[in-house]
């Protein structure tokens, strides 16, 4: 069972990430383990800002599935767009609402009394962190271990578990990301709007829980190669998908 404090603690982690406090000369041009991450435990700004973190692989690694110009846009560009926005629009937030420290655990779950900036842009900058280190080159294929029993027990099997992320990440209707999430113990698949996040403590998100996988299917992850084809461009990402890192995330939150 997901417990208060394996959320804080994977919290802890992603936010890790997603502060770019990992050293950048040991992720270029590597090819990473998720745990390299995970496992630094640095604490979160509080008072500082938050920063674009490196990607763990240089921007033409993942083609030919994901083309270079689409990662350099998307991370150099978008993601460095919501690190920004989040900085400034934190600077507009009662110290009182937030309280301390400025983590994307107290800002998620306080987010419904925070300006829809904060939601939209910690939003875009959480999920993007975790989007980038669930990639690497030569990736795809299937989990292993107690994670591929676990989508088997829920899903059926691995091909039912992928046609049904799929299907929800098809159906998405405009902008959003799809999830597989634990959920009270549980694997869920799950979809949501704009970049809120399966963390957020929010009536509108159907299924709360821990991501495992994040799924970006806004138009801006794949226009430029695949122009409105969505289906296309989820079935090149199946083949960067980094079970590695899926599988310390889920080992993380049980
Ligand atoms: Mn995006």
């Amino acid at each position: 069972m997901e417990s208060n404090n394996s959320r804080r603690n994977f919290l802890k982690k992603s936010a890790a990430i997603a502060m770019g406090t990992i050293a950048a000369t040991s992720i270029v041009n590597n090819v990473f383990g998720a745990s390299e991450y995970i496992e630094k435990e640095k604490a979160t700004p509080d008072g500082g800002k938050f920063t674009l973190p490196m990607l763990p692989y240089n921007y033409d690694a993942l083609e030919p599935h994901i083309d270079k110009l689409t990662m350099e846009i998307h991370h150099s560009k978008h993601h460095q767009g919501y690190v920004t926005n989040l900085n400034k629009a934190l600077e507009t937030v009662d110290g009182n609402v937030l309280g301390s420290p400025q983590s994307f655990e107290n800002i998620f779950d306080k987010v419904a009394k925070l300006p829809t900036a904060v939601r939209n842009n910690a939003g875009g900058h959480y999920n993007h962190s975790l989007f980038w280190i669930l990639m690497k080159p030569n990736a795809g294929g299937q989990p292993k271990g107690k994670l591929a029993a676990a989508i088997n027990a829920s899903f059926g099997s691995f091909d039912g578990f992928k046609t049904q992320f799929t299907d929800a990440s098809m159906k998405r209707f405009g902008s959003g990301w799809s999830w597989l999430v634990v959920s009270k113990g549980k694997l869920v698949i799950t979809s949501t709007a704009n970049q809120d996040n399966p963390l957020m403590n929010l009536d509108s998100i159907e299924v709360k829980g821990t991501p495992i996988i994040a799924l970006d299917v806004w138009e801006h992850a794949y226009y430029l190669k695949n122009q409105n084809r969505r289906a296309e461009y989820i079935a090149s990402w199946w083949n960067v998908l980094n079970w590695d890192a899926v599988e310390s995330l889920f080992a993380a939150v049980k």
